[in-house]
């Protein structure tokens, strides 16, 4: 029995079917990825079952996926923002709203404890990943976040933020990371109000964390990693600490140490095509965008092999639909999925969405907030 993500009607055409067909593994099959992807929305498999605390994430992937390949139109958009909305935490008092917890967006229903007569226990389990996911969704088809109840959100989205500048996920503790800074600030970007962090206290962490050899890590200090350095050169890029294309900006002195950034990136393209995350690992389709998104952002990306990177990633489709961790891998997965199309549109892929870089989601009708 696998898991229903439930916010959208069933597919209309099974991928299934399209898998009994080959694939030509050096074209881009756009129209099999549109069906795995609306495949996964009506029901994933179980292998997702342990995941269904991150059910908002899941559906993220899938939703983004397809606003990328341009095929939300299969998506009951009114069904689906109802099922968004129906995630967010709100407090229900003024005591409340000061009871230093998160009121943002939880990552699924089972967060919260059932009483027996089915009435729903006060559990606030709201976390910035979700919150930045529920957000990113409601961007996409075009809902104005201006109604939404944000104010809550942003209010205590402060108390999320330590001292060092770091942010934490959720109000009962947790790591503190450079993932947590980034969702903060795509959540700000997104609201288009800053109430909700101190910017200059995340930029003087996010300026520790860059290693000696250029990359970021999770932490001041840690390995430098594809993930940290997008988290961090995206989140600058997004308080407007960084401006795009600063590798030819000569006339300021930048905040971090561009030309050893550029260097670092460059040297995580494997003699594959593909991007490793870290020195000495293997190729993975999602570094692609990671550490192909930074170069993008800071100007660098006309000097990857892009060729090359093409047909790595061409090769980690799946017959399925989808995209592969690994090109030896059997099945796709969601989350390499999304990161596969968004890389292949940084490529310019004709078929697939121009991106919002910096947000990691194609571009949004403008809504407004
Ligand atoms: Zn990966």
């Amino acid at each position: 029995m696998g898991l229903r993500l439930n916010c959208v009607r069933s597919p209309s055409t099974p991928a299934t079917t399209l898998s009994l067909f080959p694939m030509d593994t050096a074209a881009f099959d756009r129209e099999r990825h549109v069906a795995f992807l609306e495949m996964m929305l009506e029901r994933l498999p179980e292998d997702y079952e342990s995941q269904e605390i991150n059910r908002l994430t899941l559906a993220y992937f899938a939703i983004s996926g397809l606003a990328v390949l341009d095929a939300l139109d299969q998506v009951n958009r009114e069904q689906l923002i109802s099922w968004v909305l129906s995630f967010q935490e709100e407090p229900g008092n003024e005591a409340d709203s000061k009871n230093a917890e998160f009121y943002g967006f939880g990552g699924s229903m089972s967060s919260k404890l059932l009483k027996n007569d089915r009435k729903v226990l006060y559990y606030n389990c709201s976390h910035l990943a979700s919150t930045y996911c529920a957000l990113a969704i409601l961007k996409l088809i075009g809902y104005s976040l201006s109604s939404i109840n944000f104010e809550p959100i942003l209010t205590s989205m402060r108390g999320l933020q330590q001292p060092d500048g770091s942010f934490i996920p959720i109000h009962i503790g947790a790591e503190a990371d450079l993932r947590f800074v980034y969702c903060a600030a795509a959540i700000c970007f997104m609201l288009n109000n800053w109430t909700g962090m101190d910017k200059a206290r995340a930029k003087e962490y996010i300026m520790k964390c860059q290693s000696y050899d250029g990359g970021f890590g999770l932490v001041p200090g840690a390995e430098s990693h594809g993930g940290a350095t997008y988290c961090a050169v995206a989140a600058l890029h997004l308080m407007g600490f960084l401006r795009s294309d600063c590798l030819y900006e000569s006339s300021q002195p930048c905040i971090i140490d561009i030309p050893l950034l550029l260097h670092w990136s460059l040297q995580r393209q494997s003699f594959n095509g593909g991007f490793q995350g870290r020195a000495n690992k293997a190729s993975d389709t999602c570094y692609a965008f990671w550490v192909g998104g930074v170069l993008k952002i800071i100007g660098g990306y006309q000097l990857l092999n892009r060729e090359a990177l093409r047909s790595f990633l061409l090769s980690c489709q799946s017959k399925y639909g989808g995209f592969k961790k690994f090109p030896e891998n059997i099945y796709p997965d969601l989350y390499h999925s999304l990161y596969g199309f968004l890389a292949l549109s940084l490529l310019e892929e004709p078929g697939l969405k121009p991106l919002l870089v910096e947000l990691g989601i194609p571009v949004f009708s403008e809504a407004g907030i």
